[in-house]
């Protein structure tokens, strides 16, 4: 594979769950338009085009557990932040968070690893309990970013309204959420036909209204039995509900748009990607962002000398157990190749 502007990374993007890629992506894109129809399954419940209701519901998605994170510092100093409720958002944060960096991104968008089916089902539920949208439109919306990152078709470049600052401060919010809001979506069948053909990852993708339910209500249930009090229950789904998945949004959302505005660059890449040392280990190992654009399909993404990567980490311990085989390491000459000059 090479890194030069002319490949395609959604051509290298795993095109099934389930049977290997046979087509590459500009043919996926020709044929999409004859295939859609009326009958073609669906990922998602919505259309290809966002709905009000939809737009309304988003709002929400965002802007309750954001207001959340806005009033959790000053609440923290008086009110109800025990040691139950950080221990139950530690683990809440970083099995959502996980289950976004190895399933949604590095398994289901780029198959930088094959997994046996027990493992796909765990990663893709995991990944759901991020709220970050049903399954197959994250993978879709991916898709399209490295087809055209920071181009005419990315849909969240930071670039998007040009070079000066204003221009640049307005991408930069368009690339950490208003990107959402379009109207337009990103064709399913263009970008996720593989995914559309395994009917358990569509069940799943179609079910992400009952994992939102089941994301948000594990820490209540958990800090209600565990302090056996209602106080417990609310303080947890304060902290561990609401703060937990608004953190987490923020930090997905910033490595479309912080990470493709500053940060090292030290390999070749075609568009503005960098790495952001400070956002490591929030985001799990993702905001090694410049090698991962240089090299989409790689497992690591922090392939240098102490650059953290838990996500990493954790496809080697399932490579380990035999769930993972397959897995594209880096290998040091891989790495060397995509060194900036
Ligand atoms: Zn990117
Ligand atoms: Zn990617």
């Amino acid at each position: 594979m090479s890194i030069h502007p002319t490949t395609e990374p959604v051509a290298e993007a795993r095109t099934s769950a389930s049977s290997p890629p046979q087509e590459s992506a500009s043919a996926l894109a020709s044929s999409a338009t004859a295939t859609t129809t009326a009958a073609t399954p669906s990922g998602t419940r919505g259309g290809e085009k966002q709905g009000l209701v939809e737009r309304i519901t988003l709002a929400l998605f965002i802007g309750v557990p954001f207001a959340a994170l806005v009033a959790a510092v000053p609440v923290a100093w008086g009110w109800g932040l025990g040691w139950h409720d950080i221990v139950i958002g530690v683990v809440m944060y970083f099995v959502a968070c996980h289950g976004i960096t190895v399933g949604f991104h590095r398994y289901f968008t780029h198959g930088s690893f094959k997994a046996n089916k027990p493992l796909q089902v765990v990663l893709a539920i995991a990944g759901s309990l991020a709220v970050e949208g049903p399954l197959v439109r994250w993978v879709a919306d991916h898709r399209k970013h490295h087809r055209f990152s920071d181009k005419d078709g990315d849909p969240h470049s930071p670039w998007r309204y040009g070079e000066t600052v204003p221009a640049l401060m307005k991408g930069l919010f368009w690339a950490h959420m208003g990107w959402m809001f379009d109207a337009e979506q990103t064709p399913q069948q263009t970008y996720a036909p593989d995914l559309l053909k395994d009917r358990q990852l569509v069940w799943i993708s179609r079910q992400f209204g009952l994992f939102t339910a089941v994301s948000l209500l594990i820490p209540p249930l958990v800090g209600g039995l565990w302090s056996w009090s209602w106080q417990g229950a609310l303080t947890a789904f304060f902290w561990a509900s609401l703060v937990r998945v608004a953190l987490l949004h923020h930090v997905t959302w910033s490595i479309n748009s912080i990470c493709h505005a500053i940060g090292e660059r030290p390999f070749k890449s075609r568009d503005r990607s960098g790495n952001v040392w400070w956002l490591a280990v929030l985001s799990c190992g993702e905001s090694w962002h410049n090698l991962h654009h240089a090299d989409p399909t790689s497992a690591r993404h922090g392939v240098l000398r102490g650059q953290v990567d838990s996500s990493a980490r954790i496809i080697r311990w399932f490579e380990l157990a035999g769930w993972a085989r397959d897995v594209r390491w880096p290998s040091p000459d891989r790495v060397a190749a995509r060194r900036a000059a």
